[in-house]
């Protein structure tokens, strides 16, 4: 059919790629790697979509945000979760989201399932264990380093006190040997009682605080002291 002169044939623009969201309504699609769109051919979300904010959201940048098939987050709502650990409900809030995912870079994929006091003791938690064996390996590396023994061996208290084991008698077997190679680090005598301790000795740890306060000059050693007489007169207590 020849078209009639005088009449303009108007050409179709092509539809406009859109993607419906739950929460973003219909988010525009672009031509390029990303989001399937179908059809054989990669869509990619629009960046500069900017959907209205229901009350209490925060506009998202999806610039700054890591994803590769996730859809941006246009905007932040507080989310509501339930804690891996404890169990209790607690909110995800959406300038804490927007934290996450756009200034510490977390990918979109992941998600809060701790609350935050979890979450605080999770870090604590995982802070000994990586304090230990960063310690461990340090000792190896120098173990007449007086740093590196008081270091592994404060780190394997914290580790035994909190998870209730730890490799204590090596920390005792490293303060023994800095000790031979340095007298005068009497500290070494402090944490040998505080791994006897923590290992379930008394004895052995009341008779290393009693030799620590014999051996330690006043000066600079107060503190230790003070926590020496006190562990002392826990441990020499009769028990009732
Ligand atoms: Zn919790």
């Amino acid at each position: 059919m020849e078209a009639r002169p005088g009449r303009v044939v108007p050409r179709r623009r092509p539809a406009r790629q859109t993607r419906r969201h739950p929460l973003f309504g219909e988010v525009p699609l672009l031509p390029g790697p990303g989001a399937s769109g179908g059809a054989g051919r990669a869509w990619t979300y629009d960046p500069d979509y900017r959907p209205d904010l229901p009350s209490g959201a925060v506009r998202g940048d999806p610039r700054r945000q890591l994803f590769c098939c996730e859809v941006p987050k246009y905007f932040y709502v507080d989310a509501d979760e339930t804690c891996r650990d404890c169990g209790a409900g607690f909110v995800f809030s959406a300038r804490e989201q927007k934290h996450w995912y756009e200034t510490l870079g977390f990918r979109l994929d992941a998600s809060a399932v701790r609350c935050l006091p979890c979450r605080r003791a999770f870090r604590r938690a995982r802070g000994i264990s990586r304090a230990l064996s960063d310690a461990s390996r340090a000792l190896v590396e120098a173990p007449l380093h007086p740093p590196a023994a008081l270091a592994y061996a404060r780190a394997a208290i914290a580790h035994a006190e909190r998870f209730g084991h730890a490799p204590l008698d090596s920390a005792i077997a490293a303060l023994r040997a800095l000790r031979r190679h340095a007298p005068s680090v009497v500290e070494t005598i402090y944490l040998e009682g505080r791994c006897a301790e923590a290992a379930g000795r008394p004895r052995g740890a009341a008779a290393s605080y009693e030799r620590f306060l014999a051996a330690a000059p006043p000066r600079g050693n107060a503190a230790l002291a003070r926590d020496a007489r006190a562990r002392l007169e826990r441990l020499v207590a009769p028990a009732d």
